[in-house]
This record gives structure tokens, C-alpha cells and sequence, in this order.
């Protein structure tokens, strides 16, 4: 299921197989929450190298519903024959939705119906849509919450990834457990020791990036990562940024995902080596040089910066799509050289190279 490759220190490359083929790690997954990464279809994704994508069972479950993609499955629903992973959808839930959480489930309503998604179901719901890895459904406390009410919150989550083990039937389908415990090292620890005795196929730091300062951030990573085992995949969920990412890999961590890339191009923001900028300044209309001279995406090597600035000011959507697709190739080949300097023991320099190159801002 997962192979380490190549190691230097604790950075790592490996293979996640799947039913869907061979995920390369440390690899970085756009989010496709509907079903799409937004703006793109997904001949795109594959040219600018895409090897997986996460989508969410819980919006999926909710729209266009479970009888659908039971018949077609979510591969071939949005034509995508490579490796697709579904979020649980608790972390939406929770952010997205008024909700009450028991120890049963979740309670929500939306559009006058009520809904109650509970550990089986979120399962249940991801073996129809037919995603090649489900996680399980955890409960995220806020940042900021205490010691206690984390606690409280960690025995829910620990209680749900065994229910939700016990109803995954689907031996295909892989399944990642979720560790939670918030910025509480013993906490960490505790979830980690129990989401081992259930066994999972891989193991995701959770509960992270929801508004805590980065180094508390990192600190919770350095103390968690190291406790989960070598031969499984590590996931670290919702981190994006190409310094946050770079630094996680030296830290073990193999899968990513986040809609940073997608949401800033759609925002105006490209990402570059020479770290980000707005594209909609005044100093790029006549500015013919393309977004970033390094790049060998389409969209670098046929269109300026003042053709997509001219896109940005008149709110053509094709600029939104041509920086969508910049940003994800600029990460994913980042990823790329990332798992390339593992194999050649020379990580350490690669990332003291770029972030001198991406902190070196105009
Ligand atoms: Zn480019």
C-alpha cells in the first residue's frame, strides 16, 4: 500500500499505491470539494501533473447525493482516473454549518431538512461516491479551546475513528485516521496510541491550521509526526503554503492539500519563486514578460502578465483559470524537485535555495 523510497533525515519519498494507480509522496493534492477544482477541468489537472485530488463526502453526500454517485462513481463522474481522496466532511461541518454535535453524531439542517451524519454514515457515503482513500470523521475543536473541552472532544474523535473502521467493508478502499488533540502534546499522543490500536492505512494530523500562530503550528507537528509510524503515509491536512509545506516535508510529512493555490489565483495572487504578488497592481498593464520566467506551465509560456491583468480588470473568468493553473503547476512542481532533492540527499539545500529565492520579494 505505501513504500518509503528514499530518506534524508526525517524527509522522505514513497509510493502510495492505490486502486487509481501510484501517488508519488510527498505529493500535494488540489481541493475539489464539489466534485471540481475550481475553474479547471480535469485534462488540465493532469497536464500540470496532478496526482490526486480531495474531494468532500459530506458535500458530495449532500449534493448531488450519494443515489447518484453510487451508479457512476466519483472517478468517472468528473473524469478523473487518478487517485481521488474524500475529506469526512467534520471540519466543513463544523466551520460551514450550525451544527450540534453528540456522541452519536452530527446534527444539522440545511435547506429545512434535517440532517444526522454519523460516523457509518460519513463511511458509508464515501464507499458509494467510490474514493480510492476515506478518512474518518473527527471532531475539531476550535482554536483556543481548553485543555478540558479538547479532551472532551479527543474521546468523541477516538470513539468515531473505531466506529467508523468498523463499518468500512470496502477492502479497496484505503482509510486514514485522523490524529485531533489540539495544541496538547499528551493529548496528540494519547489519539495517536489509540488510532494505532484501531489501525489505519495511514495517519492525518488534524485539527491544525485553523487559526493558531505558526509555530505553535510546527510545534505540534514536531511532537506529533514522529509518532506515527515509518511505513505508513503521513498526512498533513489543509497546509499550503510553499514555506509551510517545505517545512513539513523536512518534518516526514508526505500528502498535503489545500485550496491556497486555487483560492489565491482566483484572488489575483500569483505565486512565484520570486515570492507572491497581486497581478491586478497598476505596474504590470504593460508589463509583457510572463508570471514567473522559470515556469513551463501553458500558461507562462503563452500569456503576459499584462494580458492576465487586462483579464483581472475586465472580471474575465479565463483569468481566474490561467492563474488557477500557474499556481497549482508552480506547487506541484515544487513538490516535484522537492521529492527529486530527497532522492539525490540534498533537501536540506533545496529548501534553503528557494525560500531565499521566494522570500527575495519585488
Ligand atoms: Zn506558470
Amino acid at each position: 500500500m505505501f513504500e518509503v523510497t528514499a530518506e534524508e533525515k526525517d524527509a522522505r519519498t514513497g509510493k502510495l499505491h492505490t486502486q487509481h494507480g501510484v501517488v508519488e509522496t510527498p505529493c500535494f493534492m488540489p481541493v475539489a470539494t464539489k466534485g471540481t477544482v475550481k475553474t479547471l477541468t480535469s485534462d488540465e489537472l493532469d497536464e500540470i501533473g496532478t496526482q490526486a485530488v480531495i474531494t468532500n463526502a459530506l458535500h458530495l453526500y449532500l449534493n448531488p447525493g450519494v443515489d447518484v454517485l453510487s451508479h457512476i462513481g466519483i472517478h468517472r463522474f468528473m473524469d478523473w482516473d487518478k487517485t481521488v481522496f474524500t475529506d469526512s466532511g467534520g471540519f466543513q461541518l463544523i466551520r460551514d454549518f450550525n451544527l450540534k454535535i453528540t456522541n452519536k453524531g452530527l446534527m444539522f439542517k440545511m435547506d429545512k431538512t434535517n440532517h444526522f451524519f454519523t460516523p457509518e454514515l460519513c463511511i458509508e457515503a464515501q464507499n458509494q461516491i467510490g474514493s480510492d482513500v476515506a478518512m474518518v470523521l473527527d471532531d475539531c475543536p476550535n482554536y483556543g479551546s481548553s485543555y478540558e473541552t479538547v479532551a472532551n472532544s479527543l474521546k468523541r474523535t477516538i470513539e468515531w475513528a473505531g466506529r467508523c473502521k468498523n463499518a468500512h467493508k470496502k477492502s479497496e478502499q484505503l482509510i486514514f485516521g485522523i490524529v485531533q488533540g489540539g495544541v496538547f502534546p499528551d493529548l496528540r499522543k494519547t489519539c495517536v496510541e489509540k488510532l494505532l490500536e484501531i489501525g489505519f492505512d495511514g495517519y492525518a494530523v488534524g485539527g491544525l491550521t485553523i487559526g493558531e500562530p505558526k509555530e505553535e503550528l510546527l510545534r505540534i507537528l514536531k511532537c506529533t509526526v514522529p509518532l506515527t509510524p515509518k511505513n505508513k503515509p503521513k498526512y498533513m491536512m489543509g497546509l499550503g503554503s510553499p514555506e509551510d509545506i517545505l517545512e513539513s516535508i523536512s518534518l516526514g510529512i508526505d500528502i498535503f492539500d489545500s485550496a491556497f493555490p486555487t483560492r489565491n489565483a482566483r484572488h489575483r495572487t500569483a505565486i512565484t519563486r520570486h515570492g507572491n504578488f497581486e497581478i491586478t497592481k497598476k505596474k504590470y498593464i504593460n508589463d509583457f514578460s510572463p508570471v514567473d520566467e522559470s515556469c513551463g506551465c501553458r500558461t507562462c509560456k503563452k500569456y503576459s502578465k499584462a494580458y492576465i491583468h487586462h483579464l483581472f480588470k475586465e472580471k474575465e473568468l479565463l483569468g481566474m483559470r490561467l492563474l488557477s493553473i500557474h499556481n497549482l503547476y508552480f506547487i506541484l512542481n515544487m513538490m516535484k524537485n522537492a521529492r527529486k532533492a530527497i532522492r539525490n540527499n540534498g533537501f536540506d539545500e533545496y529548501k534553503k535555495d528557494f525560500m531565499e529565492k521566494y522570500n527575495r520579494h519585488e
